[in-house]
């Protein structure tokens, strides 16, 4: 992956993030919404383009330092968001235990709460369980009260139901401003984002997104990096989300990349 360091002006920053955006989709669907409309408004936008690159890309590290992945090619961590998901979850579950394969799953307070059993069931399978907020509300517009209620509910719940402290965070839509990061390190959470994404919760075939996906992680390996891979087992907005097409893609990276890679969970990676 080319550096993420910061350019010495805005404009640069800018054209090279549209063009990343255009060609690797690693934003999350508020990113993508809000790049639509600093583009709409090209000119005027540059510095609001330097506020939401450091706010939402997911490279930045401006806004602070975060977990991405480490100069270790040939590691994979799956990670699922927005769950549990009390359809797809499950499936997903059966899917890493035929591979005996462990992956990290930030989930939400609220469904947590609302599906202890399965949250239970992600743990005992010896998963890694991060803390995506309460109600996955976007953290860079929220006060800070609202930033530390939503991170410290969350992992009081998780902490509640499998009975261990929860480490890892990763904000929703990757959005964050600088309290963000500090106030989630003051209560234990390292901050997780992630370098390969692609529009999973909007793309019917799993084929396509297994592919984008595996684009993106041989391109990361050729560089030298290994690959933090983003799919979405639940949906922020809906809790019965369809998520088959995520869920499939996580099958068909595993089969492609099992013999080659070694898939890890992003404690591996501390
Ligand atoms: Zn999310």
């Amino acid at each position: 992956m080319r550096s993420n360091a910061v350019c010495g002006c805005f404009a640069g920053c800018f054209v090279r993030l549209r063009r990343r955006i255009l060609t690797v989709g690693m934003l999350s669907p508020l990113a993508t919404g809000i790049y639509a409309g600093i583009s709409a408004a090209a000119g005027a936008g540059l510095a609001a383009g330097g506020f939401a690159y450091a706010s939402l890309w997911p490279g930045s590290r401006l806004f602070g330092r975060a977990l991405t992945a480490p100069a270790r090619p040939g590691e994979l961590a799956l990670t699922f968001d927005d769950g549990p998901n009390a359809v797809w979850t499950p499936r997903l579950l059966e899917i890493l235990a035929e591979r005996n394969v462990r992956g990290t799953f930030f989930l939400l307070g609220h469904r947590a709460a609302a599906q202890p059993k399965l949250v239970r069931r992600i743990a005992t399978a010896g998963h890694t369980i991060g803390n995506h907020s309460w109600s996955h509300c976007n953290l860079s517009r929220a006060s800070t009260a609202r930033i530390r209620e939503e991170m410290r509910r969350t992992s009081d719940e998780l902490q509640q139901i499998v009975g261990a402290p929860v480490r890892f965070f990763r904000p929703p839509f990757g959005a964050r401003r600088p309290v963000v990061f500090r106030m989630a390190r003051e209560l234990g959470l390292e901050p997780v984002l992630w370098n390969a994404m692609t529009s999973d919760w909007s793309t019917p075939s799993a084929e396509h997104i297994a592919e984008r996906l595996a684009k993106r992680i041989d391109a990361l390996n050729r560089r030298g990096r290994a690959a933090n891979i983003v799919l979405h087992d639940g949906g922020h907005r809906d809790a019965t989300a369809n998520r088959e097409p995520s869920v499939l893609a996580a099958r068909l990276l595993l089969a492609r990349y099992t013999a080659s890679h070694r898939f890890v969970s992003v404690d591996a990676w501390r």
